[in-house]
């Protein structure tokens, strides 16, 4: 992960805990109001209730005591229930009709302006208590709101954090990458990763009774390569190079004679000899190349109407970077060289490794194929999109 991107899911992080506990806070000290309201109406109910009002009493009968006892058992039960209970119409009537015809229920109200009063004020904190738990709704839904989005927050950095990775995968070249719209801090932290090792091995000359093996150690060791090969090695091998393009190695041409006289008398034999190779690959294996190395490379024979010959055939010539030199250092010497040469590579070019199909080199090529690996270097086959190495 980035250390930008883990910054923002920390800030992130941090921006949910404070989000939550702030409506925390909030929910706590609502309900303490709340509290506070149901605990004041209680309070105002007893009130109520010891200090009866004296009109009422008044009203009531001796015979109606017993009923006043039942209101005092009352305390501390909803007092919605006990203003009910002093307000009952039945009850009033019951006792004006006995002692005074002439009151009325207003009058009782009028006559006790304190019960009044306290059932108004319970009245407003049943309302008041009533708007809290409203908001105190509002607040969680919001709470689960919150949550959600500091859930889906977490979600789109960890798709950001994906993403990066599947990039390096890629086997596009950096140049190849459309260019794609991202954030400037993004793009300027990927840069290391994309100069990331990889390394091209090529062989040439084949291919040879060797090539099956050299491709199995390709495979053990997941490494693609690209293969220029003679046109009359392909008419003894074609199995060879179906199972290349099968695996997904690059194949391209290196001539018929690989007779400097022949091949270098002009620049039409010389575009003649990589075109027959072209037509060979094409009818066996349906992959239609334009991946060509001269023989010996392209210095010093390739000159300038060889290489417009090649232009005009829309032909990408290929030379190296890496010399392994293993035609000549055939006891396995040749893997030390392609070592130091790669510790030393300082140039901004891609990794071009020249070898050959051979069976010296592919007695020491696992070597090769294990330092690679084991120093972290993706080996990846030439494609066709890419600037080509050329001999300067
Ligand atoms: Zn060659």
């Amino acid at each position: 992960m980035k250390g930008s991107e883990k910054r923002k899911k920390r800030k992130l992080n941090r921006l949910g805990k404070i989000t939550l506990g702030s409506f925390i806070l909030f929910v706590a000290v609502l309900s303490y109001f709340i509290w506070d309201g149901i605990a004041e109406q209680n309070a105002a109910a007893k009130r109520n209730i010891q200090m009866p009002p004296i009109a009422v009493e008044a009203v009531y009968s001796k015979d109606k005591e017993s009923d006043r006892i039942d209101g005092k058992s009352n305390i501390g039960k909803d007092p919605v229930v006990e203003k009910n209970k002093t307000d009952d119409p039945n009850k009033v009537d019951e006792v004006v009709n006995e002692e005074d015809p002439k009151n009325t229920e207003q009058n009782i109200e009028k006559n006790n302006p304190d019960t009044q009063e306290q059932d108004e004020e319970i009245d407003k904190q049943k309302d008041e208590a009533a708007k809290h738990k409203e908001e105190l709704d509002k607040h969680k839904e919001e709470i689960e709101k919150h949550k959600q989005e500091v859930e889906q927050h977490q979600k789109d950095v960890e798709k950001q954090n994906e993403e990066p990775k599947k990039e390096q995968k890629s086997e596009q070249p950096a140049k190849e990458m459309p260019p794609v719209e991202k954030p400037k801090e993004e793009t300027k932290e990927q840069a290391p990763v994309k100069t990331g090792k990889v390394v091209y091995l090529t062989f040439d000359d084949g291919p040879h009774a060797v090539s099956k093996d050299i491709l199995i150690l390709l495979k053990k060791y997941n490494a693609k390569a690209t293969f220029f090969m003679l046109e009359p090695n392909m008419r003894n091998y074609p199995d060879a190079v179906k199972t290349m393009v099968k695996e997904g190695h690059a194949v391209g041409v290196h001539g018929v004679t690989h007779d400097t006289s022949k091949v270098y008398r002009s620049p039409a034999s010389f575009v003649g000899e990589m075109n027959k190779a072209i037509e060979f690959i094409q009818k066996t294996t349906n992959v239609q190349t334009h991946l060509i190395r001269a023989p010996y490379g392209s210095k010093p024979y390739v000159t300038a109407p060889y290489k417009a010959a090649a232009d005009k055939e829309k032909m990408i010539l290929w030379d190296w970077n890496i010399d392994s030199t293993d035609w000549k250092l055939t006891n396995g010497a040749f893997v030390n060289q392609v070592i130091q040469q790669t510790k030393q590579f300082n140039n901004n070019e891609p990794l071009i490794v020249l070898m050959h199909e051979k069976p010296t080199t592919l007695a020491h090529l696992e070597k090769i194929l294990k330092y690679y690996k084991d120093n972290g270097y993706e080996m990846r086959a030439l494609d066709e999109t890419m600037t080509p190495v050329q001999f300067k």
